[in-house]
Protein backbone atom coordinates (compact mmCIF):
# COMPACT_ATOMS: atom_id res chain seq x y z
CA UNK A 1 0.00 0.00 0.00
CA UNK A 2 1.51 3.50 -0.60
CA UNK A 3 2.17 5.70 2.01
CA UNK A 4 -0.34 7.81 3.43
CA UNK A 5 0.87 11.76 4.95
CA UNK A 6 -1.30 13.24 6.66
CA UNK A 7 -0.87 16.95 6.76
CA UNK A 8 -2.62 19.32 9.34
CA UNK A 9 -2.71 23.18 8.28
CA UNK A 10 -1.91 24.36 4.83
CA UNK A 11 -0.53 27.58 6.52
CA UNK A 12 3.51 28.15 5.55
CA UNK A 13 4.48 24.91 7.19
CA UNK A 14 1.68 22.56 5.81
CA UNK A 15 2.01 23.81 2.24
CA UNK A 16 5.61 23.55 1.91
CA UNK A 17 5.73 19.86 3.49
CA UNK A 18 3.14 19.07 0.95
CA UNK A 19 4.91 20.53 -2.07
CA UNK A 20 8.26 18.94 -0.71
CA UNK A 21 6.77 15.60 -1.56
CA UNK A 22 5.93 16.12 -4.81
CA UNK A 23 7.71 13.64 -6.26
CA UNK A 24 7.84 11.02 -3.34
CA UNK A 25 5.86 7.46 -3.50
CA UNK A 26 3.05 9.23 -0.93
CA UNK A 27 -0.14 9.68 -0.62
CA UNK A 28 -0.68 13.50 0.58
CA UNK A 29 -3.70 14.57 2.49
CA UNK A 30 -3.65 18.01 3.09
CA UNK A 31 -6.72 19.23 5.90
CA UNK A 32 -7.55 22.84 6.50
CA UNK A 33 -10.27 24.46 8.21
CA UNK A 34 -10.26 26.98 5.44
CA UNK A 35 -10.21 26.93 1.57
CA UNK A 36 -6.58 29.30 1.57
CA UNK A 37 -3.16 29.18 1.92
CA UNK A 38 -2.84 32.77 4.04
CA UNK A 39 -0.34 34.78 3.93
CA UNK A 40 -0.31 36.53 7.58
CA UNK A 41 2.46 38.96 6.82
CA UNK A 42 0.18 41.14 4.77
CA UNK A 43 -2.81 40.26 6.54
CA UNK A 44 -2.64 44.17 7.86
CA UNK A 45 -2.34 45.40 4.04
CA UNK A 46 -5.99 43.99 3.45
CA UNK A 47 -7.22 45.46 6.66
CA UNK A 48 -5.70 48.75 5.23
CA UNK A 49 -7.24 49.20 2.18
CA UNK A 50 -3.79 47.81 0.01
CA UNK A 51 -4.04 44.54 -0.78
CA UNK A 52 -7.77 42.68 -1.78
CA UNK A 53 -8.07 39.33 0.13
CA UNK A 54 -7.81 37.03 -2.61
CA UNK A 55 -4.36 38.59 -3.41
CA UNK A 56 -3.15 36.78 -0.34
CA UNK A 57 -5.09 33.94 0.59
CA UNK A 58 -4.93 31.60 -2.97
CA UNK A 59 -7.21 28.77 -2.84
CA UNK A 60 -4.91 25.30 -1.70
CA UNK A 61 -6.50 22.82 -4.05
CA UNK A 62 -5.61 25.80 -7.03
CA UNK A 63 -1.78 26.21 -5.08
CA UNK A 64 -1.90 21.87 -5.46
CA UNK A 65 -3.50 21.35 -8.83
CA UNK A 66 -0.44 20.26 -10.50
CA UNK A 67 0.64 17.60 -7.83
CA UNK A 68 -1.18 14.34 -8.91
CA UNK A 69 -0.19 12.58 -5.24
CA UNK A 70 -1.92 15.25 -3.28
CA UNK A 71 -5.70 15.73 -2.15
CA UNK A 72 -7.53 18.62 0.08
CA UNK A 73 -9.97 17.80 2.50
CA UNK A 74 -12.03 21.11 3.90
CA UNK A 75 -12.86 20.37 7.62
CA UNK A 76 -11.50 20.70 11.33
CA UNK A 77 -8.95 18.50 12.63
CA UNK A 78 -11.04 17.90 16.80
CA UNK A 79 -8.27 15.29 17.51
CA UNK A 80 -5.43 13.05 17.40
CA UNK A 81 -5.13 9.50 17.66
CA UNK A 82 -1.52 9.14 18.33
CA UNK A 83 -1.79 4.72 19.21
CA UNK A 84 -4.47 4.44 16.00
CA UNK A 85 -2.70 6.35 14.13
CA UNK A 86 -6.17 8.28 12.64
CA UNK A 87 -7.00 11.72 12.55
CA UNK A 88 -10.21 12.53 13.62
CA UNK A 89 -11.97 15.61 10.86
CA UNK A 90 -15.37 17.46 11.18
CA UNK A 91 -16.50 18.00 7.84
CA UNK A 92 -19.07 19.74 6.55
CA UNK A 93 -20.99 16.62 6.26
CA UNK A 94 -20.04 14.57 8.69
CA UNK A 95 -17.00 13.24 11.35
CA UNK A 96 -14.63 11.28 9.19
CA UNK A 97 -11.28 9.27 10.71
CA UNK A 98 -8.38 9.79 8.43
CA UNK A 99 -5.82 7.06 8.52
CA UNK A 100 -2.30 7.87 8.62
CA UNK A 101 1.63 6.84 8.07
CA UNK A 102 3.38 9.64 8.85
CA UNK A 103 1.52 12.98 10.06
CA UNK A 104 2.47 16.67 10.03
CA UNK A 105 0.76 18.87 12.26
CA UNK A 106 1.00 22.18 11.15
CA UNK A 107 -1.39 23.90 12.63
CA UNK A 108 -0.14 27.43 14.26
CA UNK A 109 -1.20 29.74 16.41
CA UNK A 110 -3.98 32.08 17.35
CA UNK A 111 -4.32 35.84 19.32
CA UNK A 112 -4.08 35.40 23.00
CA UNK A 113 -5.29 37.79 25.54
CA UNK A 114 -3.56 36.68 28.40
CA UNK A 115 -6.69 35.26 30.21
CA UNK A 116 -8.97 38.31 28.94
CA UNK A 117 -10.66 36.54 26.04
CA UNK A 118 -13.81 38.79 26.52
CA UNK A 119 -11.50 42.15 25.38
CA UNK A 120 -11.57 40.23 21.64
CA UNK A 121 -15.57 41.30 20.50
CA UNK A 122 -14.36 44.99 21.31
CA UNK A 123 -10.38 44.61 20.30
CA UNK A 124 -10.31 41.92 17.43
CA UNK A 125 -7.03 40.55 16.56
CA UNK A 126 -5.66 39.70 12.96
CA UNK A 127 -4.55 36.69 12.63
CA UNK A 128 -7.08 35.26 9.95
CA UNK A 129 -8.62 36.75 6.75
CA UNK A 130 -11.87 36.78 8.45
CA UNK A 131 -9.82 39.09 11.59
CA UNK A 132 -8.62 41.07 8.64
CA UNK A 133 -11.84 42.07 6.37
CA UNK A 134 -13.37 42.64 10.01
CA UNK A 135 -10.84 45.07 10.65
CA UNK A 136 -11.11 46.74 7.49
CA UNK A 137 -14.92 47.90 8.25
CA UNK A 138 -14.21 48.59 11.94
CA UNK A 139 -10.91 50.91 10.15
CA UNK A 140 -13.04 52.79 6.97
CA UNK A 141 -16.48 52.41 8.91
CA UNK A 142 -14.97 54.73 11.55
CA UNK A 143 -14.27 57.40 9.32
CA UNK A 144 -17.71 57.35 7.82
CA UNK A 145 -18.83 56.98 11.21
CA UNK A 146 -16.80 59.83 12.70
CA UNK A 147 -18.34 62.00 8.90
CA UNK A 148 -22.17 61.38 10.19
CA UNK A 149 -21.54 62.16 13.83
CA UNK A 150 -22.80 65.46 14.99
CA UNK A 151 -21.37 65.13 18.75
CA UNK A 152 -17.54 66.72 18.65
CA UNK A 153 -16.95 63.95 21.55
CA UNK A 154 -17.85 60.53 19.63
CA UNK A 155 -16.76 61.99 16.80
CA UNK A 156 -13.33 62.55 17.92
CA UNK A 157 -13.70 58.90 19.61
CA UNK A 158 -14.35 57.76 16.35
CA UNK A 159 -11.21 59.28 14.66
CA UNK A 160 -9.03 57.81 17.72
CA UNK A 161 -7.28 54.21 16.63
CA UNK A 162 -5.42 52.25 19.34
CA UNK A 163 -3.08 48.83 18.29
CA UNK A 164 -2.43 46.91 21.79
CA UNK A 165 1.37 45.39 21.28
CA UNK A 166 4.58 46.81 19.69
CA UNK A 167 5.55 43.86 18.20
CA UNK A 168 6.52 43.61 14.10
CA UNK A 169 2.17 43.39 13.19
CA UNK A 170 1.25 45.97 15.72
CA UNK A 171 3.63 48.14 14.47
CA UNK A 172 2.93 47.12 10.68
CA UNK A 173 -0.39 47.82 11.39
CA UNK A 174 -0.44 51.33 12.87
CA UNK A 175 2.30 52.75 10.84
CA UNK A 176 -0.52 51.57 7.92
CA UNK A 177 -3.52 53.23 9.73
CA UNK A 178 -1.09 56.55 10.31
CA UNK A 179 -0.74 56.41 6.35
CA UNK A 180 -4.04 55.99 5.50
CA UNK A 181 -5.31 58.87 8.24
CA UNK A 182 -2.50 61.50 6.97
CA UNK A 183 -1.78 60.92 3.54
CA UNK A 184 -4.80 58.31 2.27
CA UNK A 185 -8.11 59.57 2.56
CA UNK A 186 -7.38 63.48 1.51
CA UNK A 187 -10.42 65.44 -0.26
CA UNK A 188 -12.76 62.39 0.48
CA UNK A 189 -15.05 63.47 3.43
CA UNK A 190 -16.59 67.02 3.75
CA UNK A 191 -17.21 67.02 7.49
CA UNK A 192 -14.07 65.81 9.24
CA UNK A 193 -10.65 65.59 8.15
CA UNK A 194 -8.85 62.43 8.49
CA UNK A 195 -5.90 63.84 9.35
CA UNK A 196 -6.71 64.77 12.53
CA UNK A 197 -6.89 61.46 13.34
CA UNK A 198 -5.15 59.97 16.33
CA UNK A 199 -3.26 56.90 16.05
CA UNK A 200 -1.83 55.39 19.39
CA UNK A 201 0.32 52.61 19.47
CA UNK A 202 0.31 50.92 23.37
CA UNK A 203 3.06 48.53 24.69
CA UNK A 204 3.01 46.91 27.93
CA UNK A 205 7.13 46.73 28.05
CA UNK A 206 9.89 49.89 27.37
CA UNK A 207 10.57 49.40 23.62
CA UNK A 208 8.65 48.61 20.39
CA UNK A 209 9.92 45.56 18.02
CA UNK A 210 11.74 44.32 21.41
CA UNK A 211 13.10 41.54 18.99
CA UNK A 212 15.14 43.48 17.21
CA UNK A 213 18.62 45.09 17.67
CA UNK A 214 18.66 48.48 19.97
CA UNK A 215 19.66 50.87 16.97
CA UNK A 216 16.32 49.68 14.67
CA UNK A 217 14.48 49.55 17.57
CA UNK A 218 15.15 52.84 17.47
CA UNK A 219 14.83 54.11 14.14
CA UNK A 220 11.09 52.36 14.33
CA UNK A 221 10.76 54.27 17.52
CA UNK A 222 11.20 57.69 15.58
CA UNK A 223 10.47 56.63 12.05
CA UNK A 224 6.45 56.03 14.12
CA UNK A 225 6.86 58.98 15.78
CA UNK A 226 7.58 61.33 12.71
CA UNK A 227 4.21 59.10 10.84
CA UNK A 228 2.30 61.16 13.90
CA UNK A 229 1.84 57.82 15.32
CA UNK A 230 1.65 58.41 19.53
CA UNK A 231 4.01 55.56 20.82
CA UNK A 232 2.84 55.00 24.70
CA UNK A 233 5.00 52.49 26.33
CA UNK A 234 5.15 51.07 29.75
CA UNK A 235 0.95 51.04 29.41
CA UNK A 236 -0.55 47.92 30.35
CA UNK A 237 -4.58 47.46 29.07
CA UNK A 238 -6.58 46.96 32.25
CA UNK A 239 -10.33 46.50 30.31
CA UNK A 240 -11.98 47.24 26.79
CA UNK A 241 -15.27 48.11 26.53
CA UNK A 242 -16.98 49.41 22.82
CA UNK A 243 -16.39 53.07 23.63
CA UNK A 244 -12.30 52.57 24.87
CA UNK A 245 -9.74 51.13 26.66
CA UNK A 246 -8.76 51.91 30.45
CA UNK A 247 -4.80 51.56 30.63
CA UNK A 248 -2.07 51.86 33.73
CA UNK A 249 0.69 53.70 32.58
CA UNK A 250 3.78 53.93 35.74
CA UNK A 251 0.53 52.78 38.04
CA UNK A 252 -1.66 55.58 36.91
CA UNK A 253 -4.71 54.32 36.00
CA UNK A 254 -5.79 56.47 32.81
CA UNK A 255 -8.66 55.98 29.60
CA UNK A 256 -8.57 56.08 26.01
CA UNK A 257 -11.29 56.89 24.01
CA UNK A 258 -11.64 55.53 21.01
CA UNK A 259 -14.08 52.83 19.52
CA UNK A 260 -11.64 51.22 17.32
CA UNK A 261 -8.81 48.67 18.89
CA UNK A 262 -6.90 46.08 17.21
CA UNK A 263 -5.33 43.94 19.25
CA UNK A 264 -1.77 42.70 18.45
CA UNK A 265 -0.33 41.58 21.60
CA UNK A 266 0.45 37.92 22.23
CA UNK A 267 0.01 34.56 20.58
CA UNK A 268 -1.65 30.71 21.76
CA UNK A 269 -0.37 27.95 19.81
CA UNK A 270 -3.51 25.74 18.10
CA UNK A 271 -5.10 23.58 21.08
CA UNK A 272 -4.18 20.01 18.92
CA UNK A 273 -0.14 20.46 20.73
CA UNK A 274 -2.19 19.65 24.62
CA UNK A 275 -4.08 17.02 22.61
CA UNK A 276 -0.71 15.33 21.51
CA UNK A 277 1.22 16.34 24.03
CA UNK A 278 -1.17 14.92 26.27
CA UNK A 279 -1.01 11.65 24.97
CA UNK A 280 2.47 11.18 24.26
CA UNK A 281 3.23 12.03 27.88
CA UNK A 282 5.13 15.54 27.88
CA UNK A 283 4.02 19.00 28.57
CA UNK A 284 3.19 22.14 26.56
CA UNK A 285 5.11 25.21 26.95
CA UNK A 286 3.36 28.45 28.44
CA UNK A 287 2.51 29.64 24.92
CA UNK A 288 0.91 25.99 24.38
CA UNK A 289 3.83 24.66 21.88
CA UNK A 290 4.82 21.34 21.60
CA UNK A 291 8.38 20.40 22.80
CA UNK A 292 9.79 18.21 20.19
CA UNK A 293 13.33 15.80 19.20
CA UNK A 294 15.80 17.80 17.25
CA UNK A 295 14.59 16.18 14.52
CA UNK A 296 10.95 18.00 14.61
CA UNK A 297 9.10 14.92 15.92
CA UNK A 298 7.64 13.91 18.95
CA UNK A 299 8.97 12.15 21.60
CA UNK A 300 7.69 8.65 21.23
CA UNK A 301 6.17 8.89 18.11
CA UNK A 302 8.91 8.79 14.85
CA UNK A 303 5.86 9.10 12.26
CA UNK A 304 4.45 12.58 13.96
CA UNK A 305 5.86 15.44 12.85
CA UNK A 306 4.95 19.19 14.50
CA UNK A 307 6.47 22.36 12.75
CA UNK A 308 5.82 25.80 12.45
CA UNK A 309 4.34 28.06 15.12
CA UNK A 310 3.38 24.92 17.10
CA UNK A 311 6.56 23.88 17.24
CA UNK A 312 8.63 24.22 20.69
CA UNK A 313 12.46 23.85 19.59
CA UNK A 314 15.88 25.55 20.29
CA UNK A 315 14.26 29.18 21.34
CA UNK A 316 13.07 29.35 17.40
CA UNK A 317 10.68 32.50 17.46
CA UNK A 318 7.49 31.89 15.50
CA UNK A 319 8.24 32.88 12.00
CA UNK A 320 6.93 32.14 8.38
CA UNK A 321 10.71 31.04 7.29
CA UNK A 322 10.85 28.83 10.45
CA UNK A 323 7.72 27.39 9.21
CA UNK A 324 8.54 26.47 5.90
CA UNK A 325 11.87 25.00 6.58
CA UNK A 326 10.76 22.56 9.68
CA UNK A 327 8.13 21.67 6.55
CA UNK A 328 10.73 21.15 4.52
CA UNK A 329 12.67 19.12 7.03
CA UNK A 330 9.67 16.89 7.99
CA UNK A 331 8.86 15.74 4.43
CA UNK A 332 12.73 15.21 3.28
CA UNK A 333 12.47 13.03 6.46
CA UNK A 334 9.49 11.16 5.21
CA UNK A 335 11.19 10.83 1.86
CA UNK A 336 14.67 9.44 3.13
CA UNK A 337 12.80 7.14 5.45
CA UNK A 338 10.89 5.59 2.32
CA UNK A 339 14.02 4.47 0.87
CA UNK A 340 15.17 2.91 4.27
CA UNK A 341 17.84 5.70 5.37
CA UNK A 342 16.37 5.82 9.19
CA UNK A 343 18.75 8.03 11.06
CA UNK A 344 17.97 11.16 12.60
CA UNK A 345 19.10 14.02 11.10
CA UNK A 346 18.77 17.39 13.45
CA UNK A 347 16.25 20.53 12.24
CA UNK A 348 18.91 23.09 11.50
CA UNK A 349 17.11 26.55 10.80
CA UNK A 350 18.93 28.97 8.31
CA UNK A 351 18.29 32.40 9.50
CA UNK A 352 17.43 34.88 6.44
CA UNK A 353 16.38 37.61 7.94
CA UNK A 354 14.21 39.33 10.41
CA UNK A 355 11.63 42.49 8.66
CA UNK A 356 9.19 44.70 9.79
CA UNK A 357 7.92 47.59 7.57
CA UNK A 358 6.53 50.76 9.36
CA UNK A 359 5.19 52.92 6.01
CA UNK A 360 6.27 53.52 2.51
CA UNK A 361 10.17 53.63 1.60
CA UNK A 362 10.85 52.77 5.79
CA UNK A 363 11.35 49.29 7.36
CA UNK A 364 13.59 47.95 9.58
CA UNK A 365 15.92 44.97 8.82
CA UNK A 366 18.69 42.27 10.13
CA UNK A 367 20.15 39.11 8.67
CA UNK A 368 22.85 38.09 11.36
CA UNK A 369 25.10 41.23 11.89
CA UNK A 370 23.96 42.79 9.23
CA UNK A 371 21.24 45.75 9.59
CA UNK A 372 19.21 47.61 7.39
CA UNK A 373 16.42 50.73 7.72
CA UNK A 374 14.95 53.51 5.63
CA UNK A 375 14.48 53.23 1.72
CA UNK A 376 17.02 50.42 1.72
CA UNK A 377 15.26 48.40 4.25
CA UNK A 378 11.77 48.98 2.89
CA UNK A 379 13.01 47.65 -1.15
CA UNK A 380 14.56 44.67 1.12
CA UNK A 381 11.11 43.58 2.47
CA UNK A 382 9.04 44.34 -0.60
CA UNK A 383 11.34 41.62 -2.64
CA UNK A 384 11.28 39.39 0.11
CA UNK A 385 7.32 39.65 0.53
CA UNK A 386 6.65 39.47 -3.00
CA UNK A 387 9.09 36.81 -4.06
CA UNK A 388 7.00 34.33 -1.39
CA UNK A 389 3.62 35.51 -1.81
CA UNK A 390 1.97 32.23 -3.73
CA UNK A 391 1.25 32.59 -7.14
CA UNK A 392 2.29 34.53 -10.06
CA UNK A 393 -1.43 36.49 -10.44
CA UNK A 394 -1.26 37.35 -6.37
CA UNK A 395 2.41 38.69 -7.27
CA UNK A 396 1.14 40.87 -10.47
CA UNK A 397 -1.74 42.17 -8.67
CA UNK A 398 -0.01 42.73 -5.20
CA UNK A 399 2.78 44.62 -7.61
CA UNK A 400 -0.22 47.34 -9.01
CA UNK A 401 -2.10 47.40 -5.27
CA UNK A 402 1.36 48.49 -3.92
CA UNK A 403 1.76 50.94 -6.40
CA UNK A 404 -1.55 52.66 -6.28
CA UNK A 405 -0.60 52.57 -2.65
CA UNK A 406 2.09 53.39 -1.84
CA UNK A 407 2.88 55.87 -5.33
CA UNK A 408 -0.70 56.85 -5.70
CA UNK A 409 -1.21 57.05 -1.59
CA UNK A 410 -4.62 55.86 -2.94
CA UNK A 411 -6.53 52.87 -1.39
CA UNK A 412 -8.63 50.81 -3.67
CA UNK A 413 -9.75 47.82 -1.43
CA UNK A 414 -12.32 49.99 0.83
CA UNK A 415 -15.64 48.21 0.41
CA UNK A 416 -17.67 47.70 4.00
CA UNK A 417 -20.41 45.42 3.97
CA UNK A 418 -24.37 46.30 4.78
CA UNK A 419 -23.69 43.86 7.65
CA UNK A 420 -20.52 45.32 8.84
CA UNK A 421 -22.35 49.35 8.28
CA UNK A 422 -25.40 47.78 10.32
CA UNK A 423 -23.15 46.63 13.06
CA UNK A 424 -21.80 50.46 13.63
CA UNK A 425 -24.85 52.17 12.83
CA UNK A 426 -28.14 53.40 15.02
CA UNK A 427 -29.78 49.88 14.02
CA UNK A 428 -27.08 48.00 15.28
CA UNK A 429 -26.66 49.19 18.27
CA UNK A 430 -30.46 48.52 19.20
CA UNK A 431 -29.95 45.07 18.05
CA UNK A 432 -26.81 44.84 20.26
CA UNK A 433 -29.56 46.55 23.44
CA UNK A 434 -32.29 43.24 22.30
CA UNK A 435 -29.24 40.42 22.23
CA UNK A 436 -26.83 41.95 24.89
CA UNK A 437 -24.50 38.93 23.86
CA UNK A 438 -23.44 41.24 21.34
CA UNK A 439 -21.88 43.68 23.77
CA UNK A 440 -19.82 43.70 26.95
CA UNK A 441 -21.67 44.01 29.60
CA UNK A 442 -22.47 47.67 31.49
CA UNK A 443 -19.91 48.75 28.38
CA UNK A 444 -21.33 52.20 27.40
CA UNK A 445 -22.78 52.36 24.03
CA UNK A 446 -21.19 55.20 21.70
C1 LIG B 1 -0.41 39.51 11.26
C2 LIG B 1 0.81 38.64 11.17
C3 LIG B 1 1.98 39.14 10.61
C4 LIG B 1 3.11 38.35 10.51
N1 LIG B 1 4.24 38.86 9.92
C5 LIG B 1 5.31 38.07 9.76
C6 LIG B 1 6.46 38.54 9.07
O1 LIG B 1 6.51 39.70 8.64
N2 LIG B 1 7.52 37.69 8.89
C7 LIG B 1 7.48 36.41 9.37
O2 LIG B 1 8.44 35.67 9.15
N3 LIG B 1 6.42 35.94 10.02
C8 LIG B 1 5.34 36.72 10.23
N4 LIG B 1 4.23 36.24 10.88
C9 LIG B 1 4.28 34.88 11.44
C10 LIG B 1 4.03 33.83 10.38
O3 LIG B 1 2.92 34.17 9.59
C11 LIG B 1 3.85 32.50 11.09
O4 LIG B 1 5.04 32.21 11.78
C12 LIG B 1 3.52 31.39 10.11
O5 LIG B 1 2.32 31.65 9.43
C13 LIG B 1 3.42 30.06 10.83
O6 LIG B 1 3.12 29.08 9.89
P1 LIG B 1 2.35 27.76 10.34
O7 LIG B 1 2.27 26.90 9.14
O8 LIG B 1 2.95 27.21 11.59
O9 LIG B 1 0.90 28.25 10.77
P2 LIG B 1 -0.17 29.10 9.95
O10 LIG B 1 0.43 29.82 8.83
O11 LIG B 1 -0.91 29.86 10.99
O12 LIG B 1 -1.13 27.98 9.34
C14 LIG B 1 -1.92 27.17 10.15
C15 LIG B 1 -2.99 26.55 9.27
O13 LIG B 1 -3.62 25.53 10.01
C16 LIG B 1 -5.03 25.63 9.84
N5 LIG B 1 -5.61 25.04 11.05
C17 LIG B 1 -5.43 25.44 12.32
N6 LIG B 1 -6.05 24.60 13.17
C18 LIG B 1 -6.66 23.66 12.40
C19 LIG B 1 -7.46 22.52 12.69
N7 LIG B 1 -7.76 22.15 13.94
N8 LIG B 1 -7.92 21.78 11.65
C20 LIG B 1 -7.62 22.12 10.38
N9 LIG B 1 -6.85 23.19 10.05
C21 LIG B 1 -6.38 23.93 11.05
C22 LIG B 1 -5.29 27.11 9.68
O14 LIG B 1 -6.50 27.35 8.99
C23 LIG B 1 -4.07 27.54 8.88
O15 LIG B 1 -4.30 27.45 7.49
C24 LIG B 1 3.08 37.01 11.00
C25 LIG B 1 1.91 36.52 11.57
C26 LIG B 1 0.78 37.32 11.66
C27 LIG B 1 -0.49 36.76 12.26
Amino acid sequence: MTHRVVIIGAGFGGLFAARALRHAPVEVTVIDRTNHHLFQPLLYQVATGVLSEGDIAPPIREVLRNQRNARVLLGEVVDVNLDGHEVVVETVSERQRVPYDSLIVATGAAQSYFGHDEYAINAPGMKTIDDALELRGRIFGAFEMAEAEPDPTRREAWLNFVVVGAGPTGVELVGQIAELAHRGLQRNYRSIDPQSARVILVEATDKVLAMFPEPLRRRAHRDLEQLGVEVRLHTMVTGVDRAGLDIKHNDHDGRIEAYTKIWAAGVQASPLGKILAEQSGITVDRAGRVPVLPDCTLPGHPEVFVVGDLLHLDNLPGLAEVAMQSGVHSARTITRRLKGDTSQRRFRYLDLGTMATIARFRAVVFIGPWRFSGAVGWVMWLVVHLAFLTGFKNRIAAVVNWAVAFLGHDRRQRTITEQQVFARTQAGRRAEEVSPTLEDEGSPLP
